[in-house]
């Protein structure tokens, strides 16, 4: 199973065409749509959480490329705000991968391992103070930083 946001532009000749029903019906393709924008005689913009099968998730990519739709996977970047932090450890009894521990018993200092971070997101949810934030990088140039 996956589950991606993506940015969908859509240039003018597609913005009547059925390609997100397509989508669904042929690939069996699950879209909860975060943003849209049709701009009048000029490109469409979609930005969409897509979900489904691996198999059928990859398909519907290569069909919507076919299709000449720009496809942009948006990355997530998970970052600590080091002046809310305050040291509790809560966020290490979630994060999968270790990106969040506690190396020294002694002093019991949280570090956070960028290139450990797989971005799940758990440590935002778990952090009591907030401060851990997923930002969603491509999204500034469409003024949507905080969908
Ligand atoms: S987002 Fe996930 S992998 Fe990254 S630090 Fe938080 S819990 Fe760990
Ligand atoms: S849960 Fe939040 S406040 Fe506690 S150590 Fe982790 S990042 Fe810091």
């Amino acid at each position: 199973m996956v589950s991606e946001r993506v940015v969908l532009r859509f240039p003018r000749k597609l913005i009547e065409q059925p390609i997100i029903y397509m989508l669904s019906k042929k690939y069996d393709l699950v879209f909860n749509i975060l943003f849209a924008r049709v701009m009048p005689n000029q490109e469409g913009v979609l930005v969409a959480e897509l979900s489904g099968e691996d198999d059928n998730y990859q398909q519907g990519i290569d069909y919507l490329k076919e299709n000449e739709v720009d496809v942009q996977l948006l990355s997530r970047d998970v970052v600590r705000d080091e002046k809310r932090c305050t040291m509790c450890g809560a966020c290490t009894a979630v994060c999968p991968t270790g990106a969040l521990s506690i190396p020294d018993r002694k002093t019991m200092i949280v570090t956070f391992e960028v290139d450990k971070c797989v971005a799940c997101g758990q440590c935002v949810e778990a952090c009591p103070s907030n401060a851990m934030k997923v930002s969603l990088s491509g999204l500034e140039e469409l003024g949507l930083e905080n969908i």
